[in-house]
């Protein structure tokens, strides 16, 4: 979400450059995959997924200038017209700006390998929260927040990097068009009403964890 404003924010014209430049802010974390598989392999043994692949692959191969130069040459490969260097470049500092916000936001017992394979030299920042704090939850409210008033004020969203279609449409809740046939306003209230519940199911999740101790 954060590199798709911040691909709007850099006058980048097209849904592709601003799409590719959102994926490439993502790109780090596709080392999920790894978990995933090894949570096939360990037949769903979460936290022997966890113990023998995750918290030895994540933030390891793909947080650092290898895997952000990659993400560069991708973006520039993907993009068309004259805008490709500025693209792959926007690109590589979506990734490295994921990077940054893992060592400000995934805890100081979690490091990012900047310089991996030249270096095992591991990143953190003691200062740094935990996943589950608090501020982690007010930037995925914020968020949520800004990308529903920004397809309403602008008629496009973060939602555009699953394509055009879903953006267009996402965009028309979010401005409460006016259906043009009886059964698309039916279908309209119905979505509506779903991703308010989904909303209110993520708060819950999100603090649950906490206690539903803010105070
Ligand atoms: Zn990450």
């Amino acid at each position: 979400m954060l590199s798709w404003f911040f691909a709007d924010a850099c006058w980048l014209e097209t849904a592709r450059e601003r799409r590719i430049v959102a994926w490439s802010g993502l790109a780090p974390d596709f080392d999920v995959l790894a978990y995933a598989g090894a949570i096939v392999y360990y037949q769903l043994d979460k936290d022997m997924a966890f113990e023998k692949v995750w918290s030895v692959v994540h933030h390891r191969y793909t947080h650092g200038i290898a895997f952000i130069l990659l993400t560069g040459i991708v973006a520039w490969l993907l993009a068309r017209g004259p805008n490709r260097a500025r693209v792959a470049l926007l690109a590589i500092a979506a990734s490295a700006l994921h990077n940054f916000l893992d060592v400000v936001a995934g805890g100081p017992t979690w490091p990012i390998y900047p310089v991996w394979p030249l270096s095992d030299f591991g990143w953190t920042a003691n200062w740094s929260w935990t996943l589950a704090d608090w501020p982690n939850h007010v930037v995925l409210f914020g968020c949520l927040g800004a990308t529903i008033l920004y397809a309403r004020i602008a008629g496009r969203s973060p939602v555009e990097a699953f394509g055009d279609r879903a953006d267009r449409w996402f965009a028309d809740v979010a401005q409460q068009k006016t259906a043009t046939t009886p059964a698309a306003g039916g279908r309209r209230i119905v979505v509506r009403a779903i991703i308010w519940i989904a909303v209110i199911l993520l708060v819950v999740a999100a603090f649950a964890p906490l206690g539903f101790n803010l105070g």
